[in-house]
């Protein structure tokens, strides 16, 4: 939908926008911890994990249940099913609606055996009020075998979606190898590919702000998936949190973390990717939620209300909006 109309007031493309137009109503993500690990971590490419991510796995948030491979149909279906109520139960706070996005959080979600992927899929394609599930990956984390599971469960689970969450961060070689991603751009654009054939959605996790890069690194990374089979993008700014080695990092050495000490440089670089972004990408996080307990810069991020609310007037005055300055890349900076 590239017509602003149909974004319901933000100057952008948000995932809520998404789901208004599409199931005309709002979704609620159930955040899960399956109990997976990662290549990064298990030691089959490092031990140690990407510099900024969390002992959960990125999955702070998430419900965790314990391992079900070996649990009776009965038992996996009580114990998935509690983790998924306590998900929702976080939202209580919230207004929440009758349907849920089961969101497949904390770590690799599709890397363990597809026997086992498969009965932790199809518990949550089953429940009551879930429309879909989004699952969060790593590029080289989609094997053949993997990508044909999903597409039969699409098929067999029609209207609900499954969509497919790649960990990107950023397209430059020195970024992805100073945060110890362990994967290529070329295995990023070969798992794009493979979802585009299967008719799975895409979503690309990317992080401003990453230490070295300049809006024109950033810009360079939007302007990549511009031209890319991707249907939505996460903009996360980076976080510095506890007990990682990002924290080692800004602890030596404070003016490391430069690029975005203050609200309103995060805002000038944020309005220029999204500005730049093809217009009909649908945005799907514009700073991320870090645990309060585990933030330590930039702490201006944990007044997430202010920030979104500073965004979007900032927007509206400078007459800002997605996809203003997508020019087919060719004028991206
Ligand atoms: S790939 Fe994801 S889960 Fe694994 S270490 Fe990196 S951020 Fe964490």
């Amino acid at each position: 939908m590239t017509n602003p109309e149909y974004w319901h007031g933000k100057p952008y493309y948000s995932l809520d926008a998404y789901c208004k137009n599409t199931y005309g109503e709002k979704l609620y993500k159930a955040a899960l911890n399956a109990g997976f690990t990662c290549p990064n971590r298990d030691g089959t490419l490092g031990t140690k994990g990407c510099i900024f991510c969390s002992k959960g796995g990125s999955g702070d948030f998430a419900s965790s249940f314990s391992d079900i491979s070996a649990s009776s149909p009965d038992e996996a279906e009580q114990i998935f099913e509690e983790a998924y109520q306590h998900s929702i139960s976080f939202l209580s706070g919230k207004k929440t609606g009758q349907k849920y996005i089961i969101y497949f959080q904390a770590f690799t979600n599709t890397y363990g055996s597809v026997p086992y992927l498969e009965k932790i899929y199809r518990l949550a394609l089953t429940r009551t009020n879930c429309v879909g599930i989004s699952i969060a990956t790593r590029p080289d984390c989609l094997p053949d075998p993997v990508i044909n599971l999903l597409v039969r469960l699409r098929e067999e689970y029609s209207p609900k979606f499954i969509w497919v969450e790649l960990g990107l961060q950023s397209i430059h070689e020195r970024s992805a190898s100073f945060i110890r991603r362990g994967c290529s751009l070329s295995s990023f654009d070969v798992a794009l590919e493979k979802l585009y054939s299967a008719r799975i959605l895409a979503v690309v996790h990317l992080i401003l702000g990453l230490p070295g890069e300049h809006l024109t690194d950033m810009l360079q990374t939007v302007n990549y998936l511009n031209h890319q089979p991707v249907w939505g993008v996460k903009l996360q700014l980076l976080h510095i949190l506890k007990d990682t080695d990002l924290e080692q990092y800004w602890r030596q050495d404070p003016d490391f973390y430069g690029s975005f000490r203050t609200l309103s440089l995060y805002l000038e670089a944020l309005i220029s990717c999204l500005e730049h972004l093809r217009p009909d990408m649908v945005i799907h996080r514009i700073t991320g939620d870090a645990p309060r307990p585990l933030l330590l810069a930039p702490l201006w991020s944990a007044h997430k209300r202010h920030v979104l609310n500073t965004l979007h007037k900032q927007m509206k005055e400078q007459g800002s909006y997605q996809g203003k300055h997508y020019n087919d890349g060719k004028n991206y900076c």
